[in-house]
């Protein structure tokens, strides 16, 4: 039987926007010691705008650049993906066909075009290919960068920026006053990851980490001491969500971070999960 304290807390939980799939999870929130936030899509909206884009190869243009990473990118669920498509779709650019689509959870995506290799993907990506991007290309905090590679070569990249949520900053606060350490581990560039580590005043931040390395993080904090929750949206989040003693998913975050999680926030605003700790706390209180 569940206490009845616990059973009208959670009916309220619910309607605070919080949607409990794991019971227990309601009872863990007060035990939350470190909280590690997911970056793209969780802190900040995940609705990014092109800004710039540009050409580095001979023999193409921005058109056939923008509408070639579109074409991969439609069949991608994440942000960054949506952001491209929908930029080629405003400039009403054709899209080329496509074979053999694949995602590389965490780096980007990859399909042939015209019989040639493309790859959109992370500066971390570049990096393992041991390829050096122009310095313009390099962000200073306020843009995320990906890069079009054609058969292995360089051919230009795309800047894209996001936003934070409203209410992220707050979140962050109010997790703190509680005594949490609030980190944030993302895919993105430490560029990137600083400028939104700095604004949000953050106690630690991870910079292009894979999914495996996410789940590493928990393991690490839990190796602590620590009693941790991850909150995520993206695929290359579940795995974090599952070793994470409460895992919380974001309510616009795709289907398989739900699965996984514990918690949904239903209406994708970062300040419910700290009302849900808050109030775990109070009523921890009450019954005793
Ligand atoms: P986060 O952890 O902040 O949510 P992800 O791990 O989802 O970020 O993505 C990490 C990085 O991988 C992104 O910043 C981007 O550079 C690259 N990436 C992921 N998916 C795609 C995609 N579909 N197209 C292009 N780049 C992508
Ligand atoms: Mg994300």
């Amino acid at each position: 039987a569940i206490p009845l304290v616990v059973a009208i807390s959670t009916s309220i939980s619910v309607r605070k926007g919080l949607l409990i799939r794991n019971r227990t999870a309601f009872e863990e929130a007060r035990k939350i010691t470190a909280m590690v936030f997911d970056k793209t899509g969780t802190l900040t909206e995940g609705t990014f705008g092109v800004t710039r884009v540009q050409v580095l190869a001979a023999g193409l243009d921005e058109a056939a650049l923008l509408g070639t990473a579109a074409a991969l990118e439609q069949q991608s669920q994440h942000p960054i993906a949506q952001g491209i498509a929908a930029e080629a779709k405003k400039r009403g650019l054709p899209l080329p066909a496509i074979q053999d689509f694949k995602s590389l959870t965490g780096k980007g995506v990859t399909a042939t075009v015209n019989g040639k290799a493309v790859v959109v993907a992370s500066p971390g990506y570049l990096k393992e290919q041991h390829i050096t991007p122009p310095p313009a290309a390099v962000s200073n905090g306020a843009e995320t960068v990906v890069f079009v590679l054609i058969d292995g070569k360089l051919a230009g990249y795309i800047a894209l920026a996001d936003r934070i949520r409203p209410d992220s900053q707050d979140a962050v606060q109010r997790l703190q006053q509680q005594g949490i350490k609030v980190y944030m581990a993302t895919g993105d560039n430490q560029q990137v990851a600083d400028a939104v580590a700095k604004t949000l005043g953050l106690d630690g931040v991870y910079a292009e980490v894979l999914p495996d390395q996410k789940v590493k993080i928990i393991k690490d904090l839990q190796a602590q001491g620590q009693f941790v929750a991850m909150t995520g949206d993206g695929v290359n989040d579940a795995p974090a969500l599952a070793q994470a003693n409460v895992g919380i998913a974001v309510g616009s975050g795709t289907d398989i971070a739900a699965e996984t999680a514990d918690i949904i926030l239903v209406n994708s605003r970062p300040t419910d999960i700290t009302n849900l700790v808050e109030f775990g706390k109070a009523t921890y209180a009450k019954m005793r």
